[in-house]
């Protein structure tokens, strides 16, 4: 059997109790992982807090990071990372593939990051009390981090927290999802063993949420936590560590607006692949598809037939698109959802039915907003088509959400767009292509419940930093 032990200070920590990890897709075993109890993550932090006390120069972390990202375009272990993060997260090999090819871009920005934090001159004497003083600021690390992720992109949004740390100069300690650790406890192994991270700056602590994420919320010597995840769990950890900085990326139910001048070809076959690239379970998966009436009967077709094209299958199989989703639980609650919305008036337009234990992806058509596929977060292969008669309109149902990381507009012209990202009240609007559409380096984030913050290298950089003012008298 493959025993994943925790890492802390270097060392690999076998626990008492541990999980066996199963793949989503057909339940083989993958591993025996350990679950680290409050006393494993205090370990980790008290090697964390030696590691602040000799700080590792600029230009090592920035080498570090270079290496990373090298190591990761390299074809064995970017293939090796693909293949794992297809067996445990049954994300479909292409769509892997893709999420390590960004990884590496992640481990590229923090590089940049690093090498370009500046401070600023404070103009001191612009006050009579500061005449005759020299004013600056630099930037220092905010402490201890702790880093808590989910589990659908295991490999580069653990590279979102890990990459900045150490940009940051952090020591951090990961706590990654219980469902897919593994690819996590490669990236870790990476960063230690091949490009020269010394021990006490980065550990790995498996484990769940509720003992081991806990554990590392109530820590007084974390200064500061990094989720991604569901709103439910990362609100609650903002309100029991009210001491710390918290840092939130959580969830979405993103809205895309077709106009009539829009390209609804284009349109049509982007939202198909966008709202079910792994399975939707992607924090800015299409799912609320607003379409205007006077195309909505072309659109619809179009976007119906670029589903029911989508292959659905084994996430190892080179040609699949779609395959299960995280577990039994996860696809039993998305059924049901479809159904709810089918009981109160909404139409299946495809999809809807569990084949060889995937649900399949889905079109509903007629649906309303007080519905939970519309209301909440699907997080499955579920797109819920509205039309709507007016720009105004389809801005008013876009805007109608708790949740508010991205939207996305098709049109073609420019007022139209210039309105759109003007009234939709998302932490990014998307013209001319899915909300689904991200790049690493941009400010990524949201409002309401979507969370608090802008993660991106550079953008996390600042947040894992903080400012200390120099003055010379
Ligand atoms: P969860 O919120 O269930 O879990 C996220 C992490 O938090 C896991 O590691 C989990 O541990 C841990 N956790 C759970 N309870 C606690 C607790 N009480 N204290 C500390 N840690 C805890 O999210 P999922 O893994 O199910 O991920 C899906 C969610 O993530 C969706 O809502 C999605 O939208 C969001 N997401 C947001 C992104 C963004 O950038 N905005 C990107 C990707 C996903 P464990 O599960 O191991 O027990």
């Amino acid at each position: 059997m493959n025993l994943q032990t925790a890492r802390i200070d270097g060392e690999d920590v076998a626990t008492d109790a541990s999980t066996t990890l199963r793949a989503p897709y057909d339940g083989r075993e993958l591993a025996e992982v350990a679950a680290c109890t409050a006393e494993h993550v205090d370990r980790a932090v008290q090697a964390s807090l030696a590691a602040l006390r000799d700080p590792l120069p600029t230009w090592r972390r920035a080498e570090i990071l270079d290496r990373a990202a090298e190591r990761l375009a390299e074809s064995d272990l970017a293939e090796e990372c693909a293949r794992t993060i297809a067996l445990e997260a049954a994300k479909p090999i292409n769509t892997a593939r893709t999420e390590v090819t960004r990884c590496v871009s992640t481990f590229r920005f923090a590089a940049a990051a690093c090498r370009t934090l500046t401070g600023e001159v404070l103009p001191l004497d612009a006050s009579a009390a500061g005449e005759g003083r020299l004013g600056l600021t630099i930037r220092v690390p905010v402490g201890v981090i702790g880093a808590i992720t989910p589990f659908n992109f295991p490999l580069n949004l653990v590279a979102h927290k890990l990459a900045p740390a150490i940009a940051a100069g952090c020591p951090v300690v990961l706590k990654p999802a219980q469902q897919t650790p593994l690819t996590g406890l490669r990236l870790a192994r990476l960063l230690l063993d091949e490009c020269g991270l010394p021990p006490a700056w980065l550990h790995v602590v498996p484990g769940s949420g509720s003992e081991t994420g806990a554990a590392l919320v109530d820590h007084d010597d974390v200064a500061m936590i990094t989720f991604t995840g569901s709103p439910e769990v990362g609100w609650g950890i903002r309100g029991a560590a009210p001491r710390k900085h918290v840092s939130l990326e959580l969830g979405n139910n993103a809205p895309v607006i077709i106009q009539p001048d829009g390209d609804v070809e284009a349109a049509a076959k982007k939202i198909a692949a966008a709202g079910n690239s792994h399975a939707g379970q992607s924090c800015i998966s299409v799912q609320r598809v607003l379409v205007h009436e006077d195309v909505e009967e072309a659109f619809t077709r179009q976007l119906v037939a670029a589903v029911e094209a989508l292959v659905v299958g084994d996430p190892l199989e080179e040609d699949t698109q779609v395959s299960a989703l995280i577990d039994a639980g996860a696809r039993d609650r998305v059924s049901d959802w479809v159904r709810e919305a089918t009981d109160g008036g909404a139409s299946v337009a495809t999809g809807g039915d569990v084949r060889d234990g995937i649900l399949s992806p889905t079109v509903l058509t007629d649906v309303r907003g007080d519905m939970r596929v519309c209301r909440e977060e699907v997080f499955g292969p579920v797109l819920a088509v509205q039309s709507y008669a007016s720009l105004e309109e389809a801005f008013e149902l876009a805007n109608d959400t708790r949740y508010g990381l991205h939207a996305g507009i098709y049109t073609s012209d420019l007022e139209t767009a210039r309105r759109a990202v003007q009234h939709l009240s998302f932490g990014g609007v998307i013209v001319n292509d899915v909300p689904t559409w991200r790049a690493d380096q941009m400010p990524y984030g949201g409002e309401r419940d979507s969370g608090n913050t802008r993660e991106g290298p550079f953008h996390s950089v600042l947040e894992m930093t903080t400012i200390r003012s120099a003055v010379f008298s």
